[in-house]
């Protein structure tokens, strides 16, 4: 598949927790079973499905959201029976979940995944394992990062006992060697079976990470069972944008719901855009160019309300779009607009910006338009002779000049 087609661009996608299940299931991985459900009566439905699979009796209702720490805030929960399925999908079902994760507004829940409950009853010999598999960007080289502290987040093993936080590097040309999983078995205090387990367990999860590109593969709890299976109770996985057109089954995981809708937004028009909470608006081409233009925007008095690159083609469609996207953030005062005409001139990005301005309507804050490159004076022209409440600027220094003129008014 094209990345071009792919309907947004960002840097990283998340994935659910169903969806990262089945992941490490298709490479081997044992988990905690289970069937994502949109509504009680067919949480009910795959609760039954459950019970005849695998011979669950009791349950987990899980709300599917893209944030961790779902236990703590509400939305993962124990069921004995069906009626405790239907009544507690029901609950958590279009709940607005606040996590420690979710920021105050919390996430919609539009999914439950039910699970078997793994952790049997009786007295328990279970126990809970963290385990990860990320870049090491110091090294170039991908680590497992593991506790034998599980359940409670990574940050909270790091701050209460540092110590029992391991990690183990793999070597690219080799891949993991054999002697390095019976570190972390060991480590995580296993003998026998569970021992075994834990290295099938451990390669699996090494086979998911490489095969599917991820950036970030983390199990919170990992679980060893009072049998000694080793199953995956939770997956986070981020995945790799740029890789993503090597995978196009699992593009298609992506979960719009779950993003932030300008960031969707923006994607759509292939503008590289992040938001920040500053007030001056810019529209840059190159990331370059980009961080430069936000420096000026700060030594102007003013901060960057988003970085937005509109990369190659800066042409009058991806420029309104910018504008649009940008007006959408009422705290903007000004926006400046960067851009380097270099195989794109910068007489038709005037005209852009011209007709960009005039079809949206009504512009309410002052914008800077700085064109430098081929065609320039022609350009300066098109902005002056407009007639529009627009600025144009040559150099940087007159561009900054203009932002703090803009925002002291
Ligand atoms: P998170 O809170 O978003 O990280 O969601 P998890 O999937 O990690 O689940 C949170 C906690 O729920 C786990 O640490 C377990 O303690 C508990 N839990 C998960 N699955 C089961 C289960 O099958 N049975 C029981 N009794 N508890 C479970
Ligand atoms: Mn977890």
């Amino acid at each position: 598949m094209d990345q071009s087609t792919l309907p947004v661009n960002l840097t990283t996608m998340n994935t659910h927790e169903f969806q990262g299940k089945s992941l490490l299931k298709a490479y081997n991985v044992d988990i905690q079973e289970g069937f994502v459900a949109e509504t009680p009566e067919q949480a009910v439905t795959v609760a039954k499905q459950l019970h005849e699979k695998f011979g669950s009796e009791y349950f987990v209702v899980k709300a599917q959201i893209h944030a961790g720490g779902r236990g703590k805030g509400g939305g993962v929960k124990l069921a004995k029976s069906l009626d405790d399925v239907e009544r507690i999908a029901g609950q958590i079902l279009g709940m607005q979940l606040i996590t420690p994760q979710t920021g105050p507004e919390g996430k919609k829940v539009n999914k439950v995944l039910i699970a078997q409950d793994v952790y049997y009853k009786g007295p328990s010999e279970h126990k809970e394992f963290y385990i990860s598999l990320l870049l090491n960007r110091n090294t170039g080289r991908n680590i497992f990062m593991y506790s034998p502290e599980g359940g409670m987040s990574i940050e909270e093993v790091a701050e209460k006992s540092p110590e029992q936080i391991f990690t183990e590097e793999i070597d690219p040309s080799i891949g993991m060697q054999q002697f390095q999983m019976r570190n972390i078995a060991f480590n995580l205090g296993l003998s026998g079976t569970a021992f075994k387990n834990m290295q099938k367990f451990l390669n699996g999860l090494y086979e998911t990470y490489t095969g599917i590109d991820a950036q970030l593969l983390e199990v919170n709890p990992v679980l060893k069972t009072s049998d000694d299976r080793i199953l995956a109770v939770d997956c986070k996985l981020v995945l790799d944008d740029n890789a993503l057109f090597r995978h196009p089954e699992l593009a298609s995981m992506r979960d719009l719901n779950e993003e932030d809708p300008v960031e969707v937004e923006a994607g759509k028009h292939n503008l590289n855009f992040v938001k920040l909470d500053g007030n001056v608006g810019c529209m840059v081409n190159g990331a370059g160019l980009a961080m430069a233009t936000m420096d000026i925007i700060k030594l102007s008095g003013g901060a960057p309300a988003n970085f937005l690159d509109v990369g190659g083609g800066a042409n009058p469609k991806t420029v309104e779009a910018g504008f649009r996207i940008i007006l959408k953030d009422p705290e903007v005062k000004a926006i400046l607009i960067n851009i380097f005409g270099g195989i794109v001139r910068c007489d038709r990005v005037a005209n852009g910006v011209v007709e960009a301005y005039k079809s949206i309507g009504e512009i309410k804050v002052p914008v800077i338009v700085r064109l430098q490159g081929t065609n320039a004076e022609e350009a300066k022209k098109i902005i002056d002779n407009s007639g529009l409440r627009v600025f144009s600027a040559v150099t940087f220094s007159e561009a900054a000049e203009l932002v703090t003129k803009v925002l002291n008014k």
